[in-house]
């Protein structure tokens, strides 16, 4: 069988810090689908749309293979096990973000102990990389480039 593997969050937009952890699920499972939330109650810089659109410009940019896209809604782990996911992936940076994705594990653990969530820690210097810090810096016209991949950078000039 198929071992499938959902990397739920904002992306908003996708930094190199998402694609690392993103290239080291890649080698644990056949395919990884980067779920792009679309919540309304969260005011983000681009549309699901246009995040979704940012993310397949990276992976063909980057030529990463066996990864595909999509906008979700609902509750994830749903989502996951209704595409025969077991796994979801997440990222850790600092303590900040342990308690966090401690109580989303959990609650994810509640609503079907069928899907785990996997960690990866952050490395290659991209603890503190982050989509907020990412549109800090570009607002206050400090270079991004080193940190997002091309298709961001284009984006972000447009
Ligand atoms: P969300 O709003 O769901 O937290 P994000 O796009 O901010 O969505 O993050 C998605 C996941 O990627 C989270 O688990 C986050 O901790 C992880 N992540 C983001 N940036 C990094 C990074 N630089 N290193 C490791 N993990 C990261």
């Amino acid at each position: 069988m198929k071992k499938i593997a959902v990397y739920p969050g904002s992306f908003d937009p996708i930094t190199n810090g998402h694609i690392d952890i993103l290239q080291r699920a890649i080698s644990l499972f056949d395919e990884v689908i980067v779920l792009v939330s679309n919540n309304s109650k969260k005011s983000c810089n681009f549309t699901a749309l246009e995040r979704k659109e940012i993310i397949e410009e990276t992976l063909i940019e980057l030529g990463i293979k066996n990864v595909t896209v999509e906008i979700n809604e609902g509750l994830t782990v749903r989502w996951a096990k209704e595409r025969g996911a077991y796994h979801l992936i997440r990222g850790l940076r600092e303590v900040t973000d342990f308690e966090y994705e401690f109580q989303m594990a959990s609650a994810n653990e509640f609503a079907d102990k069928e899907v785990d969530t996997i960690f990866f820690m952050a490395r290659n210097n991209t603890s503190f990389i982050s989509s907020s810090a990412i549109m800090e810096l570009y607002k206050n016209g400090v270079d991004v480039s080193p940190l997002v991949p091309n298709s961001v950078v284009k984006r972000l000039n447009k």
